[in-house]
């Protein structure tokens, strides 16, 4: 059945001191952070630990439940600032236990985050949104239809994660940055998100993947930094002429810039990538396209993710491949030595799967 989807409409919501200037969000900042803010506010520095492990570790919102700081340090935290400012506009469950959270920001906008449980390692995961809709405009992509409307601050980013996990009550140790925007075109706040995300709420780097559309300059800046998280190369196509067909992107950074960046970045980090490749019947899933691709990621050390794609409306003309054209392209592929997967699609039915999220709740 097609989910029957509605737009989420966007009232202002942010959280105000009575002179009108917005209450700061404390999510997202880093313990050196919090120690300036409780000096400043004539506190002693364990008070910053203090306040650390309530909105990271505890997961409070309400600075009144901080029941060891004292009662004049509240009120002032409370005059000035928040914890966070996301409020959850809906909250969707999938029949197959995906969760979509569609949170509100104090600007109107919607954005979403979504909740994944892998049966096979009985882990969860997080996909978190960089940015509210996307510039990149990919052909295939609900989020690319929206546009770009703005970036999402380091708080706004970080606090996705800490309140999906405090939400759900699971442990969620692994994050993907898939959700909307394209992660590296919000770079700066997407590494000192990921820093904090690493330190103060304690996930692994390891257990971070950055996925990109190819944004050559940042995909040197990101072997720089060294990291030891997974980047995703949302690659899709082999040649040029069929990738810039579906990514605009290709005409800014084509194959012959992205493919050395990509071995740059491996031999830097000495990190094996993700390439991620969308399947698109009788566009770029035929068996010339998968030994095109297996000989251009010859040499590159990378898994390949192969990801049938997920319809996005009835308008825009692609079509999932069939069961045999996906595993015939994935046989070929292996032959090349590139270990291949097929991602599990998660959330169909609520548009939370890959490429579906684009602010809208189905209606019930
Ligand atoms: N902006 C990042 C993250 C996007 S979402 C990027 O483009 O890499 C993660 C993956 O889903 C990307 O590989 C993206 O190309 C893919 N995707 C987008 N729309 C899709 C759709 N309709 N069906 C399946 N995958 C899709
Ligand atoms: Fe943006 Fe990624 Fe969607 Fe392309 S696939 S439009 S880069 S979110």
């Amino acid at each position: 059945m097609t989910a029957l989807l509605q737009p989420v409409l966007n009232p202002i919501n942010a959280l105000t001191q009575p002179n009108n200037v917005p209450l700061e969000p404390l999510l997202g900042k880093s313990m050196e952070a919090l120690r300036a803010l409780v000096t400043a506010l004539d506190e002693p520095a364990f008070r910053a630990q203090q306040l650390h492990q309530w909105i990271y570790v505890h997961c409070v919102r309400d600075f009144e439940q901080m029941t060891n700081l004292k009662k004049t340090f509240r009120d002032k935290l409370t005059e000035r600032y928040q914890v966070g400012s996301l409020t959850v506009a809906e909250k969707q469950v999938s029949q197959d236990g995906t969760t979509k959270y569609l949170f509100r920001l104090p600007d109107g906008q919607v954005v979403e985050s979504v909740l994944m449980y892998f049966e096979e390692r009985g882990t969860y995961a997080v996909c978190l949104s960089t940015q509210v809709g996307c510039a990149v405009n990919c052909d295939f992509c609900a989020t690319g239809k929206l546009g770009f409307k703005r970036n999402l601050s380091v708080s706004e980013i970080v606090e996705q994660y800490v309140y999906v996990q405090a939400d759900s009550g699971k442990e969620v140790r692994n994050i993907v940055y898939m959700g909307q925007g394209e992660p590296m075109l919000n770079y700066d706040n997407l590494i000192e998100a990921t820093h904090i995300l690493n330190q103060s709420a304690e996930v692994g780097m390891r257990h971070i993947t950055i996925s990109t559309s190819g944004i050559v300059p940042r995909i040197y800046d990101l072997a720089a930094a060294d990291l030891q998280l997974t980047l995703a190369v949302s690659l899709h196509a082999p040649d040029n002429a069929t990738r810039e067909a579906i990514m605009p992107i290709n005409r800014k950074w084509r194959l012959e810039e992205l493919m050395p960046a990509l071995h740059h970045y491996v031999s830097t980090t000495n990190k094996r990538l993700t390439i991620e490749y969308i399947l698109l019947a009788g566009v770029n899933d035929q068996p010339s396209h998968a030994h095109d691709l297996g000989k251009l990621l010859q040499g590159l050390k990378c898994n390949v993710n192969l990801i049938p794609y997920n319809p996005i409306g009835d308008s825009y003309g692609y079509k999932r491949p069939s069961g045999n054209a996906i595993h015939r392209f994935k046989d070929i592929v292996s032959t090349y030595g590139k270990k291949v997967t097929l991602r599990v699609e998660r959330g169909v039915d609520i548009a939370a799967a890959c490429g579906q999220l684009a602010n809208q709740v189905q209606v019930r």
